[in-house]
């Protein structure tokens, strides 16, 4: 490995090297809460995840990969009080927690392909399907004296752990205020948190399972304890999530992986900062909540989408409006016609030293805690040199081409087999007419089959 890949560490707060223990970095991702579609901002965590997972790629590791899939516990307050997310979108659309679940995977998985988010390989564990894996790592935390019972549940009481708290961004203010709110419970600190909740009395939930402390449903946040240790190990490489999630549940995820492995969760901790609608949050209240296919009806394509998060590095807060967006989507349709242009009058031969020297400034900079936004104006500064780009044969710039798609995952390469053009059979045209149809009356479950028969047909469908 001649590049190390620095990656700034939420938890040191220093830049470190990644050092996994041999060729394979093990990295885990929160998930979503599958009640409802992702928001934009939502699936900048994923683009983020990809470019780690692309980046380590390309530098030659192998990469083991979680993205948990949250179908049970996850609280409307966030914290322990309030209905179950699934169980209250299951009652208001009249259907069951696991239709809704499975519906709003389906859209991520959509969402996730339709970015170009590399799943190959990639693990989706829901957390109704490691129960038992939460429920021996309660009992181990119980064992080591961690745990205590209310009547509401059981909890993990934090002043057993003293490193409690350590990545920071605890909002003593906040949680003095949540305390207040909350002080008839029967908690020992407000920073206690529930690994198990009894379902409420005389009430039977449509999700809930046997336990040695009596019927019920994990926390929220033991599901990336249980489901990381048993998919990835003790240690991780590098854990991801959006920095909402430092305060509280990474800070519980540490607890309660630490206090039983004795060990540190993450060698890495890397936070995705927000996609903001200019100053406000993304909320359904005041319709700021946008989807990726609200974009494509404003002429935003999900690859304009992701171009506009590239531009910004991970780390940076970032505001949208449809301005941005648009120019965003220009830039990159743009991007597309000059490489196409250029590979057209590039002639055969090679000259291995350019290409050295191209993909040792790509490297530079994308090792450099991910600088996407290096990345890109670095492409854009080569293909806009003259003496750089006449001076590279075909074969050489299409594999720079090639290396920076591998890292930006912007469907380059296309760009360079587009002129490969074979007419549409009226057959094909016909599905792909319906399968549009399908997708306006948002009948996704046809708009897929139809989607796969086109494929089986020999074509692809690009959105
Ligand atoms: P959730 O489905 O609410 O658990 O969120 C999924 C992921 O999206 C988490 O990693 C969150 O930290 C992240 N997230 C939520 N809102 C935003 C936002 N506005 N911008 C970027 N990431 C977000
Ligand atoms: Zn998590």
């Amino acid at each position: 490995m001649t590049h190390i890949l620095k990656l700034y560490d939420t938890l040191s707060k220093e830049i470190k090297a990644l050092e996994p223990k041999d060729n394979t970095v093990r990295m885990y991702h929160c998930g979503p809460t599958v009640y409802d579609y992702p928001h934009i901002g939502n699936l900048r965590s994923y683009v983020f995840a990809d470019t780690v997972r692309r980046t380590c790629e390309f530098l030659g590791y192998d990469v083991k990969q979680v993205i948990n899939i949250t179908d049970v516990g996850h609280l409307v307050s966030d914290a322990d009080t309030g209905e179950d997310k699934i169980e209250k979108a299951a009652a208001r659309e009249g259907k069951t927690a696991k239709e809704i679940s499975e519906y709003f995977t389906q859209i991520f998985m959509e969402n996730l392909r339709d970015l170009n988010i590399v799943t190959t390989g990639t693990q989706f564990p829901k957390a109704t399907e490691y129960i038992q894996e939460q429920i021996d790592l309660i009992k181990k935390l119980e064992a080591n004296g961690h745990v205590y019972k209310t009547s509401e549940g059981m909890y993990f009481d934090v002043q057993t752990f003293e490193e409690y708290g350590k990545l920071g961004n605890i909002d003593l203010k906040g949680l003095e205020a949540g305390k207040r709110v909350e002080l008839s419970d029967e908690k020992y600190s407000p920073y206690d948190f529930a690994l198990w909740k009894f379902s409420p009395a005389g009430e039977k939930r449509q999700q809930e399972w046997e336990s040695p402390w009596g019927v019920g449903f994990p926390g929220w946040h033991i599901e990336c304890s249980a489901m990381s240790q048993k998919l990835l190990g003790e240690t991780l490489d590098i854990h991801t999530g959006g920095i909402d999630h430092i305060p509280v549940h990474h800070n519980n995820e540490i607890a309660q992986s630490e206090c039983v492995s004795h060990k540190p969760l993450s060698n890495i901790w890397m936070h995705g900062a927000f996609l903001n609608w200019k100053d406000k949050k993304m909320s359904k209240s005041d319709g700021s909540f946008i989807k990726l296919s609200d974009l494509s009806e404003k002429g935003i394509t999900p690859l304009g989408f992701r171009y506009f998060l590239l531009q910004s590095k991970y780390r940076q807060e970032t505001m949208f409006d449809e301005e941005s967006l648009l120019s965003a989507q220009t830039a990159y349709s743009r991007l597309l016609g000059r490489i196409k242009a250029i590979w057209a009058g590039l002639a055969d031969g090679t000259d291995d030293k350019i290409l050295e020297i191209l993909t040792i400034g790509l490297t530079e900079r994308i090792t450099d805690d991910l600088n996407t936004a290096q990345v890109l104006a670095f492409l854009w500064d080569t293909l806009k040199n003259e003496t750089t780009v006449s001076s590279l044969s075909k074969k050489d710039f299409e594999t720079f081409i090639t290396k920076t798609d591998a890292i930006l995952g912007l469907k380059l390469v296309d760009a360079l087999t587009a002129d490969i053009v074979r007419e549409i059979p009226a057959e094909i045209q016909a599905l792909f007419a319906a399968r549009t149809i399908a997708r306006n009356k948002k009948d996704w479950t046809e708009a897929d089959r139809l989607r796969e028969e086109i494929k089986d047909a020999g074509f692809e469908v690009i959105d």
